[in-house]
């Protein structure tokens, strides 16, 4: 079954969370990317940075991944092998 992605939305943090990307902590208060999505059939959120979520963008872009390929942990590697790792650091508004 594929995974099944909406459109993302850029809240304001309400509370700190943690990016699915790159594993730091999102400030509550940080504007970041909130990207719905069902994995598994399962409805679920990732919330990233971002620098992070330009990351992935530029994953899906120049690595021209497969499907199954299409994860965060492919990102990270990918990111790894093309030096671009850690993201750049975007401060919050
Ligand atoms: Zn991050």
């Amino acid at each position: 079954m594929s995974d099944h992605f909406f459109a993302r939305e850029y809240p304001k943090a309400r509370k700190q969370y943690r990016c699915d990307l790159c594993a730091k902590v999102i400030l509550k208060g940080e504007k970041h990317c909130r990207m719905p999505m069902v994995l598994d059939g399962t409805r679920q959120a990732s919330r990233l940075h971002s620098g992070c979520e330009a990351l992935c963008d530029r994953y899906q872009s120049e690595a021209d991944p497969m499907d199954d390929e299409n994860d965060f942990e492919s990102v990270h590697e990918w990111a790894v092998d093309q030096d671009l790792w850690p993201p750049e650091e975007v401060p919050g508004e």
